[in-house]
């Protein structure tokens, strides 16, 4: 167990998130610490991180990752960056300089690689070039469907294996949420930028059922779906039906998304997946047929057992298929999944595997006419690496971009669901997180409209 005391800080988080990707959680403890010079170091294994006492949190960030990178003989391509938006500080100084200045910044300051700076810069370019300002008087909609037809092994979301008749109440419910968020919404005159309905799996529901919530939606916020970007996840292939997929675009939803994650059967089985990748190639023609402006898939770099070449089959696989937006996810091993409790340190292994496959999807993108164009990044994930979305110019979603931007009031429905309201004056963000728990979500209903009354006012 390493020992580090941190000097002139009274806190330790940034030290303890950049140690995280150098160390396991039980590896190391960081030990904010101010006053007179330690005098002595109780244990071999103990080190004092900013002697000279500088004030610059970036500049002991720097020191303490060269220690680290030292003891451990690894250098995190991500540098002192801990951050999940790994754009905002880049964005930031944009707005100062040019995006090559801004590269040249990122490596100095957070000592990111070479690869990551370019790939922060590439992002920003897009942005830069393609995505307007946010609309102030404009929100984001999440609307949350809890519901799958199995539960993946690394899953950590609001995601049940429920009988219909749940998925029923459940959104009677969802429905007069709709529709009282849709009053408050119109008291303000906040208009929708975007909606998403997400989960879980939304496709779990009925046709009918979709319906209803579709049509909710447009009633509530006085919308049409078709003249704003409307997206509904039909992730998992075994949800998909023509029936579905007719009546999502008969309402004008203009993008949805089915998400393989791998095309191997093997690794479908594994991670708890009732269906086979002819289920995906099945889901992507009827789609295909049904003529989505935009179809999203996300895949996973770091599933078990696979390698390089299975990641590349699958990436190739689904640009054939003809996705037009493909997010590449590093696996995050989370707290509530089956993976983390069968074996807590598996986000640690890998690390080059997953670090080729990133870089297997950057080239295979870039080839295929893709662009980067939103990036984040997750606790517990395969050596602290990233998920960033890629989309041919044009296609991106522009609802991935605000979430990541934080700077507009998201309006979150549903068991699950985390809410933000924006205040432009201090910028600053205030969550509000409906409860995951579905049943919970229905038993504590009025409870919990009132309390979004409260902050959303
Ligand atoms: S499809 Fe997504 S939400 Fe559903 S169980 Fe799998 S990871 Fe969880």
């Amino acid at each position: 167990m390493y020992r580090f005391y941190i000097n002139n800080t009274d806190d330790d988080y940034h030290f303890m998130e950049l140690a995280r990707a150098f160390l396991p959680d039980d590896g190391f403890e960081t030990i904010p610490y101010s006053g007179s010079p330690i005098r002595y170091l109780p244990s071999e294994n103990s080190y004092l991180v900013n002697e000279k006492g500088s004030d610059d949190r970036e500049e002991i960030k720097r020191e303490f990752y060269r220690l680290l990178s030292e003891l451990t003989g690894t250098r995190p391509p991500w540098g002192t960056l801990t951050g999940v938006r790994p754009l905002k500080p880049a964005l930031a100084i944009c707005s100062q300089s040019s995006v090559e200045e801004m590269e040249k910044v990122m490596k100095e300051r957070y000592l990111m690689t070479d690869a990551k700076a370019s790939l922060i810069a590439d992002i920003a370019d897009y942005q830069l070039g393609h995505v307007s300002g946010v609309p102030w008087e404009k929100a984001s909609l999440y609307a949350g469907i809890p519901f799958c037809p199995t539960r993946c092994a690394y899953c950590s979301f609001a995601s049940n294996v429920a009988p219909a008749e749940d998925h029923a109440a459940y959104l009677e419910n969802l429905l007069k949420e709709t529709a009282y968020m849709g009053r408050l919404a119109a008291e303000h005159g906040t208009g929708l930028e975007s909606v998403y309905i997400g989960g879980g799996t939304p496709t779990t529901l009925t046709a009918a059922q979709l319906e209803r919530l579709i049509c909710g939606i447009s009633e509530a916020f006085d919308i049409d779906p078709a003249g704003l970007e409307f997206t509904v996840e039909a992730g998992r292939p075994d949800t998909i039906t023509k029936e579905k997929l007719d009546t999502l675009r008969r309402l004008g939803v203009s993008r949805i998304s089915i998400n393989p994650q791998s095309m191997k059967d093997r690794t479908l089985r594994l991670i708890g997946r009732d269906h086979t990748a002819d289920d995906i190639r099945e889901g992507y023609r009827l789609a295909g047929e049904t003529g989505f402006d935009v179809i999203n898939a996300d895949i996973i770099a770091g599933l078990p057992e696979e390698d390089e070449k299975d990641f590349t089959d699958t990436l190739a696989e689904i640009i054939d298929l003809g996705a037009d937006n493909i997010t590449i996810h590093t696996l995050s091993v989370k707290k509530g999944s089956r993976l983390k409790e069968n074996d807590p340190v598996y986000y640690r292994k890998n690390v080059e595997t997953v670090s080729a496959m990133l870089d297997i999807s950057r080239s295979m993108l870039t080839e295929a006419g893709f662009r980067p164009y939103y990036i984040y990044r997750q606790k517990h994930q395969t050596g602290a690496l990233e998920n960033v979305g890629w989309c041919r110019p044009g296609k991106h979603s522009i609802y991935n971009i605000r979430i990541m931007e934080d700077k507009q009031t998201i309006i979150g429905l549903g068991a699950g669901a985390v809410g933000k309201v924006y205040y432009p004056d201090e910028d600053r963000l205030e969550r509000i997180a409906n409860v995951s728990n579905y049943r919970l979500y229905s038993e504590r209903f009025d409870e919990m409209l009132a309390r979004k009354n409260e902050y959303y006012r």
